[in-house]
């Protein structure tokens, strides 16, 4: 039996309609949400990532600002504009667009950023509030994961959980959420031995690689759950044929848009393998900005202090 697909988007609605009865609340009680995007240099990836999550706030009727600063951006100048962001009152979530440019400290940068403002969970506060299992801002995609799979109802506790990556962006703080939720986790890297072998006795697999379709049939336990988190772009028509055991409806979205999306897992083996998988695009995707909006929401609260729960 194919495996059943979990659809990122339906999820992703879901969420927002429930966030924007959380934000006609607040707005009830005199607040609007803000959040501050931080976008320096050029990157086109990071402005595509930038224009969306603004978009996503218009669409919500959060308040959001822009803020693009020059690729020759010295790191004391952005410390300065988190600073400046920290003190402004509008604003509840802080967000700084990585990669920033080689010349800047990215993690004092990181470290700057008030950490009831932190909507991204990266400062070190929260992230011991996130070991520790205690309130704070937990990463988007992590968070999206969890949601997928909760929404989903896949069994969690008791579950042997594997993650593949230890990123502190993905792999270590979707291990930690996991690990809340009861499940036995493993965490793999580029040095784990016997992947394939070790992949195979989860009943949940989360791969966090960045490598395009490098978990394949041989990785994925029948019946199991499989987070697809990569996003990968294949360009070329040899890529793609590599890559697919069928590559006809690839290929076709190739000719058409000049590059196809791959996780990191191969889609045909998980459809054949797994009980329920992720697919890319539509899986784990949608999640983010949309959890993004939610710590935002969250953090008003917090530091507004006005409505509850
Ligand atoms: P990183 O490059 O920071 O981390 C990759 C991790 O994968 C590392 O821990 C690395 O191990 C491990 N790894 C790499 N190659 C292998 C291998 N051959 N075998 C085992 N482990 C390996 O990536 P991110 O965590 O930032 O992102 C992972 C993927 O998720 C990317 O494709 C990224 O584009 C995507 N992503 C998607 C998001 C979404 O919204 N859907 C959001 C964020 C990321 P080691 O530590 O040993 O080097």
């Amino acid at each position: 039996m194919a495996a059943t697909i979990l659809d990122g988007n339906k999820i992703r609605d879901e969420i927002q309609s429930e966030l924007l009865q959380q934000i006609i609340e607040l707005k009830r009680a005199g607040i609007t949400p803000g959040l501050a995007a931080v976008l320096v240099g050029e990157n086109p990836a990071s402005q595509i990532y930038v224009r969306s999550k603004v978009k996503t706030c218009e669409a919500l009727g959060l308040y959001s600002e822009k803020i693009e600063r020059s690729k020759d951006s010295t790191t004391g100048e952005l410390l300065e504009l988190v600073n400046d962001l920290n003190r402004n009152d509008a604003i509840d979530g802080i967000l700084v667009q990585l990669p920033l440019p080689p010349q800047v400290d990215t993690k004092r940068v990181l470290m700057a950023v008030d950490p009831a403002k932190d909507v991204d969970g990266f400062h070190p506060v929260n992230v011991g509030n996130l070991v520790a299992g205690r309130t704070g801002f937990v990463p988007c995609t992590p968070a999206g994961i969890l949601e997928i799979l909760k929404r989903s109802k896949i069994p969690l506790k008791g579950a042997r959980a594997v993650v593949i990556g230890r990123s502190d962006i993905v792999g270590k703080p979707v291990a930690m959420l996991l690990l809340h939720e009861h499940c036995t986790v493993t965490i793999c890297h580029s040095r784990t031995r016997d992947l394939p072998g070790v992949a195979r006795e989860g009943d949940i697999l989360v791969a966090a690689m960045g490598k395009p379709a490098f978990v394949t049939a041989d990785f994925i336990k029948p019946g199991a759950t499989v987070i697809d988190v990569g996003i990968n772009r294949l360009t070329t028509e040899e890529e793609v044929r590599k890559i697919f055991h069928d590559p006809i409806g690839p290929l076709a979205t190739l000719q058409k848009r000049g590059s196809v999306l791959v996780g990191d897992v191969q889609p045909e083996d998980a459809r054949a393998i797994a009980g329920a998988f992720t697919p890319v695009p539509g899986g784990v995707g949608p999640l983010t900005i949309v959890m993004l909006m939610s710590n935002t929401i969250q953090a008003a609260r917090m530091r507004r202090t006005v409505v509850s729960g």
